[in-house]
C-alpha cells in the first residue's frame, strides 16, 4: 500500500520539524515553500561574497526541542552552548558579570545575583522579590500587560534598565506594554527559574540555513517558490492544494505559515480558526560592523578575539555577538522606531553605542556596516491574544508555527515544539479514521 501522501506547506522550522515527525512515521512528505530559501525566519542569504542569517538567533538551554532537532540532524555540534549562565554586561557606567554557580536552582542564579553590580542593591532587591513573586501563577496572568506586572512588583526604572529590558525585551521582542504578564512570567519560568542548565546561552556555529537544509533532505519532495493559494475540500476532507494554476493531490497537510499567510490560504471559515486577525508582529534590526582595531596594526593581538557575546545595559542595542575576526553584530529588537531608519544612520548608531562601551574599540577603523531588517520579525504575544491550536474543522489539515498554542514566545523552540504537536495530532486523527 503506498505510504499515505503529507503535504508541508511552509519549510520554517515548524514545517519542517512536522515533516521530519510524519517521516519518522513512515508519511511521504512533500515540502511546498514560497520562498526560494529554506528556514524561513530562520534562515541564511548571500551578501556579496558573504553568506548572512536573516538575523542573530540566540538558543537557550531549555530549547529542548529545538536542541533535540539539531541532534536528530547530526548538528548538535553546529551549536555552541554555554556549559553554565554567564552574561558579560556593559553598561554606562563599566562592565558586569551574571555567572551562575555550579548549585542546584534556583541557588545558582540567586547567590551570584547578590552581588550583580550592574543594578544598585535596591534595585537588585526589588528583582529578587519579583523573581520570588514570579514563581506562583495567577489567573489574570492573561489579561494583565508585563509592564503592569512589572509594576504591581515594584520593578523601578533602573531594575527595568538593568535587569528586565537587556534579558526579556529579546526574548519577547515587543515593549512590556504590548506583551501579557503570562507571555514574560513563562520566559522568566522557564529560563530564569527553570533548572540550572535552563538559562545557558548559545547560538549557532554554522549558517542557520544549514538546519533547514539538512531537515528539507529527508523529505520525498521539495518545491521551492511556490505559494500555496488555497485549499480543495470536498465532503469536509482536504483532497488537494492549490499552488497558483496548478494543483497538488494530498492526503493531508500541515499548514505551517503565519496567520496572515494563513487567512490568505484558507480564509477563516472553511477552517473555523478564529482570531488570526487579531496577530500582530514586532521589527528586529541586525546592524553587522567589521572593524579594524587599532590595536591589530601595532602588536598583532586583536582585542575583540576575547569578545564572545555580551548585553547592551540601557542602549537600543539589546546584545552584541562576536562573528568573525573584526566583525560585531549587533541586534535591536523591538526596534519599531528605528526599523525605516536608512541603513548609514542604523549603522552609525550600532558604532556609537559598541564605541561607548567597549574600550577595545578606541582607535578602531570601521571598515563596513550593515544592517538587515525584519518589519515583521515576530508576533506579539499581546494580553488576551488567543493563539489556536493544531486542529482546525478540517479532520485532515493542522496547523504549525511558533505563533500556535505552544505557550512560548516567537523562538526556534515554539516552532519546534509546534511543528511536533501537529504532526502527532495529525497522525492520531488519520489513525483513528482507519480505525
Ligand atoms: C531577526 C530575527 C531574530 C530572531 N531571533 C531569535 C532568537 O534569537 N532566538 C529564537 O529562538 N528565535 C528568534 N527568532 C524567531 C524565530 O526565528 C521564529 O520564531 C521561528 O523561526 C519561526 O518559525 P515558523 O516555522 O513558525 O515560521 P516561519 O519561519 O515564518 O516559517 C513560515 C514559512 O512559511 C512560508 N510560507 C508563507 N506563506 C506560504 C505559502 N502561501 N505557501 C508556501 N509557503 C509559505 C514562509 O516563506 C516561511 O518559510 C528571530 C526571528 C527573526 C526574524
Amino acid at each position: 500500500m503506498p505510504a499515505t501522501h503529507v503535504a508541508v506547506v511552509g519549510a520554517g522550522l515548524a514545517g519542517l520539524a512536522a515533516a521530519l515527525e510524519l517521516k519518522r512515521n513512515g508519511f511521504r512528505v512533500t515540502l511546498l515553500e514560497r520562498s526560494r530559501l529554506l528556514g524561513g525566519k530562520a534562515t541564511s542569504f548571500q551578501l556579496g561574497d558573504l553568506e548572512m542569517d536573516s538575523g542573530q538567533h540566540a538558543i537557550l538551554g531549555c530549547y529542548t526541542s529545538f536542541l533535540e532537532l539539531a541532534g536528530e540532524l547530526g548538528m548538535r555540534g553546529d551549536l555552541r552552548l554555554q556549559e553554565r549562565f554567564d552574561v558579560l554586561m556593559l553598561t554606562p557606567h563599566g562592565r558586569a558579570r551574571l555567572r551562575a554557580l555550579r548549585l542546584p536552582a534556583p541557588l545558582h542564579l540567586a547567590l551570584p545575583f547578590l552581588t550583580f553590580r550592574a543594578l544598585a542593591f535596591r534595585a537588585r532587591l526589588q528583582v529578587v522579590r519579583a523573581l520570588v513573586a514570579a514563581r506562583r501563577p495567577h489567573p489574570g496572568e492573561d489579561s494583565e500587560t508585563f509592564a503592569a506586572w512589572l509594576r504591581r512588583h515594584g520593578q523601578s526604572a533602573p531594575a527595568l534598565r538593568g535587569f528586565w529590558e537587556p534579558f526579556l525585551i529579546p526574548a519577547l521582542n515587543a515593549p512590556f506594554d504590548r506583551v501579557s504578564a503570562a507571555s514574560g512570567l513563562m520566559v522568566v519560568r522557564t529560563a530564569l527559574l527553570g533548572d540550572r542548565d535552563a538559562a545557558r546561552i548559545g547560538y549557532a556555529t554554522v549558517p542557520l540555513a544549514r538546519f533547514a537544509e539538512r531537515a528539507a533532505e529527508r523529505c520525498d519532495e521539495v518545491r521551492l517558490r511556490t505559494a500555496v493559494t488555497g485549499l480543495r475540500v470536498e465532503d469536509g476532507r482536504l483532497r488537494g492544494l492549490r499552488t497558483g494554476e496548478l494543483e497538488l493531490d494530498c492526503d493531508a497537510a500541515v499548514l505551517a505559515v503565519p496567520p496572515e499567510r494563513l487567512l490568505r490560504i484558507a480564509g477563516a471559515e472553511a477552517l473555523r480558526v478564529t482570531g488570526l486577525e487579531a496577530f500582530t508582529t514586532q521589527p528586529i534590526v541586525d546592524v553587522h560592523l567589521w572593524y579594524r582595531p587599532a590595536a591589530v596594526g601595532v602588536t598583532g593581538h586583536d582585542p575583540l578575539a576575547d569578545l564572545d557575546f555580551a548585553a547592551m545595559v540601557d542602549s537600543p542595542v539589546q546584545w552584541v555577538f562576536a562573528k568573525g575576526p573584526g566583525h560585531l553584530c549587533c541586534s535591536l529588537s523591538s526596534a519599531d522606531d528605528l526599523v525605516l531608519q536608512p541603513e548609514e544612520r542604523l549603522v552609525a548608531l550600532a558604532d556609537s553605542e559598541l564605541r561607548a562601551r567597549l574600550p577595545e574599540l578606541v582607535g578602531a577603523v570601521l571598515l563596513r556596516g550593515v544592517a538587515i531588517r525584519d518589519p515583521e520579525a515576530t508576533f506579539v504575544p499581546a494580553p488576551g491574544l488567543r493563539r489556536p491550536g493544531p486542529s482546525t474543522a478540517i479532520e485532515n489539515a493542522v496547523l504549525a508555527g511558533c505563533w500556535t498554542d505552544t505557550g512560548w514566545p516567537a523562538t526556534m523552540e515554539g516552532a519546534v515544539r509546534s511543528g511536533r504537536v501537529a504532526a502527532r495530532t495529525l497522525i492520531a486523527s488519520l489513525a483513528a479514521r482507519h480505525e
